[in-house]
């Protein structure tokens, strides 16, 4: 435990297909007046340096969002395009210093008038207190909290959601465990359906590494099954970006993003945009990208 640190992957291209996914929920869920309560099971240290030693030495970033600086602007897709001037709004006009984990994406569109709040969870130490270094500097007060506690415990007692202002309940939760332990895996499973039983209308994203280990394979499958159960619709989308030939590198390849009442408009923005990103990023064998829904 605590091997993990997302600073060695931050920008790599499966922050790419899940921070791309998220900002394109949060911006439909902002469609409706009403105050959301987020959550971010597992936030990580919330912003990252690409010029930093750990990105540096792990490269991924080089793989991920650094590939995809100077698309041709007819290539950059509408789910694309907001995901990358997310990112650039983080960094001085054609720099790539600094990358927004997900912590810092949710709280750049969370509506004051609104009244969203962001809950925010993260157990490694040195995470922690990154976390909590970066978020007070944002001088948001009450609207985003931050505990060093376990996310799937903590998230219980959040759901259901408060009632908002204009009456009705929202939530949107984000669980990106790291997979250190094979038990994240049926730790995502038993929280969803917790998740479902305490607040069946709120909107879950769930990412996970698509490695060939039978626990990451069964993942998406258990949550298809469990969606159909309950009768709630479901999305899943993966990214692979396959090995280039005659290379040696053993790292993520491939990951997915499963999202359980999702918005209606994803599907397509998700299938304008995953292809692009294989075009971009694909390395050789093995990459490739789906969308499929159900419910
Ligand atoms: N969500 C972040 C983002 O997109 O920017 C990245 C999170 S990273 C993949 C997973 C994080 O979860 C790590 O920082 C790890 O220390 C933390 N973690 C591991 N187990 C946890 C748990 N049970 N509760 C909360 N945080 C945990």
């Amino acid at each position: 435990m605590f091997s993990y640190r997302h600073a060695f992957h931050a920008g790599n291209h499966a922050d790419v297909l899940k921070h791309l996914t998220l900002i394109a929920t949060l911006r439909h869920l902002m469609h409706k007046d009403a105050g959301i309560q987020f959550v971010d099971t597992h936030a990580g240290a919330g912003l990252y340096r690409l010029d930093g030693d750990y990105a540096e030495k792990s490269g991924e970033a080089a793989d991920g969002v650094l590939k995809l600086k100077g698309l041709p602007a007819d290539e950059q897709v509408e789910a694309l395009k907001d995901y990358l001037s997310m990112v650039a709004s983080f960094n001085d006009k054609g720099s790539s210093r600094v990358y927004p984990g997900s912590p810092f994406i949710i709280q750049r569109l969370m509506r004051h008038e609104a009244r969203d709040r962001l809950k925010l969870f993260e157990l490694h130490p040195t995470d922690h207190k990154s976390l909590t270094g970066n978020i007070e500097q944002l001088e948001a007060g009450r609207t985003v909290s931050v505990a060093r506690q376990d996310g799937f415990e903590a998230l219980k007692a959040l759901l259901p959601p408060p009632v908002s202002s204009s009456g009705s309940r929202r939530s949107m939760v984000l669980i990106d465990p790291s997979y250190e332990l094979k038990t994240d895996y049926y730790r995502v499973l038993d929280c969803i359906q917790d998740c479902l039983r305490r607040f069946a209308t709120g909107t879950y994203l769930v990412w996970y590494p698509i490695i060939p280990r039978p626990e990451a394979h069964d993942l998406p499958r258990k949550l298809k099954t469990l969606c159909s159960q309950v009768k709630k619709p479901w999305l899943h989308a993966t990214l692979a970006i396959g090995r280039a030939t005659g290379g040696d590198d053993t790292g993520l390849s491939a990951s997915g993003m499963f999202l359980i009442n999702p918005p209606y408009t994803l599907k397509p923005l998700l299938n304008e945009a995953l292809p692009v990103l294989e075009k971009s990023l694909g390395r050789g064998p093995g990459q490739g990208w789906s969308v499929e829904s159900g419910g």
